[in-house]
């Protein structure tokens, strides 16, 4: 091991930007050289196993043979052609793949580049529902505090409006409605104040709004919440009586990642829209898509001229599409169940003595994701030192360590990751 920096490195710090990072007062990131198995090797030589699996996409590892040959073989028939006008196998064998396993109802699907795209066609979708329908005046969309959709402005505009970025965009983001999001994390605590807000706004402004935009089950960097099922049936119902279409914004959480494919099942209901993306590739390209029902999609064409006005340059990319369709074979021919539960019970066993600790607030887990928050800010890069010490990458953020690793994690090396968040947490 040597501590050397790449020739490039320098280079790259005074010139390329970093997610939320200063260009001209950067955090320290570090170079990686190549990844396989559930670890990263960095420049250095240095090996770290991801707990992050590259913000909870990866949830295969890298450097996966099945995932590669998908790739490979695709490239040897085509890289990338335009949609508009054209189509082929890839995105017809994912998209009937993605449909069988999408909750109950789903019948149409958009390929969109990222998570927060597929937020703005989502949106977009049910706007153009509204206006198809001749009530024009439904323009708003009601969205739950904590909540992240995206860094596009649409997406933006439904994120948290403290958490999120609306004040540093305020006079352009459009005033949507947010109702406090539940506080019970199971049905076990579940009482009906927890619609109180939620429930005032839908029958104060229904005629205002267009859909519900929400994270089912786990918030994720909005706050890395869990919340009770109850909470999600109770939105499908008010969202019935209302006729305010339910956009599952489950870029986060689908493919497995709370324990059930799509977190909407463990609340037993389907919403109108469905946003997919991150782990859809298995994290190898960028890819989304927003799935729709029958009746949302024939809504946007009631007025006899609908076309969903949205068209992206690397819609259905055949690489992606092909390493999708690749990824959600691999994900239905392995034991992920018992890969989410093993990692959920494991997380359970090592995450909760840190209860114990003065500094924390709280522990949660669930299905494949472990989450500590901090009673005080953390400071990322000098925790990110010492994790990395242990051999471990993770990314906190604010007040929250967490780890949402590969499926493939074995227990062992789980176990390294959670005795590290335990040795700067307590
Ligand atoms: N929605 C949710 C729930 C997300 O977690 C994210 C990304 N963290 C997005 C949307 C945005 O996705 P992307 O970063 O691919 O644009």
């Amino acid at each position: 091991m040597n501590n050397r920096q790449p020739a490039w490195q320098a280079f790259e710090q005074a010139h390329v930007w970093h997610p939320y990072a200063s260009m001209l007062d950067p955090a320290p990131v570090y170079a990686v050289k190549s990844a396989d198995g559930v670890r990263l090797e960095f420049e250095d030589g240095r090996r770290v196993i991801d707990g992050m699996a590259s913000w909870w996409c990866a949830i295969h590892g890298y450097n996966v043979p099945q995932l590669n040959a998908a790739i490979e073989q695709q490239l040897g028939k085509m890289a990338h052609v335009m949609f508009g006008g054209l189509t082929h196998a890839p995105a017809a064998l994912l998209a009937e793949r993605l449909l069988s396993i999408a909750p109950a109802g789903m019948q149409h699907v958009f390929f969109a580049d990222s998570g927060s795209v597929a937020v703005e066609v989502a949106i977009k979708m049910a706007l153009q529902y509204c206006q198809a329908q001749g009530q024009s005046r439904k323009t708003k969309l009601l969205s739950i505090r904590h909540g992240y959709h995206g860094d596009t402005f649409g997406a933006m505009g439904v994120c948290d409006p403290v958490a999120g970025m609306h004040h540093l965009f305020a006079d352009q983001l459009p005033n949507h409605f947010f109702a406090d999001a539940p506080t019970a994390a199971s049905d076990d605590v579940w009482d009906d104040e927890q619609m109180t807000s939620f429930r005032g706004l839908i029958e104060a402004h229904h005629s205002q709004i267009a859909a519900v935009i929400l994270e089912p089950i786990v918030q994720g960097a909005g706050g890395m919440r869990v919340y009770a099922p109850e909470f999600l049936r109770q939105v499908r119902s008010l969202c019935d009586a209302y006729d305010v279409l339910l956009i599952a914004d489950e870029i986060a959480t689908g493919f497995g990642r709370t324990g059930t494919m799509f977190a909407c099942e463990q609340a037993q209901i389907a919403p109108d829209i469905l946003c997919v993306g991150k782990a859809l590739t298995g994290g190898y390209m960028t890819l989304a898509a927003v799935l729709c029902t029958a009746g949302v999609c024939a809504g946007i064409h009631a007025d006899g001229q609908g076309v969903l006005m949205h068209g992206p340059t690397f819609m259905a990319n055949p690489l992606a599409c092909a390493v999708a369709l690749a990824s959600i074979d691999l994900l239905l021919a392995s034991p992920w169940q018992q890969r989410v539960a093993a990692i959920e019970t494991q997380l359970h066993q090592q995450l909760s003595p840190c209860r114990e600790s003065e500094r924390v607030q709280a522990v949660r887990v669930k299905g494949a994701i472990g989450v500590i928050e901090m009673k005080d800010p953390i400071d990322v890069v000098h925790v990110q030192q010492q994790l990395i010490a242990r051999g471990v990458w993770l990314r906190p953020f604010g007040r929250l360590l967490y780890t949402m690793p590969p499926f493939v994690i074995r227990s062992d090396d789980l176990a390294q990751v959670t005795a590290a968040m335990r040795s700067v947490t307590m």
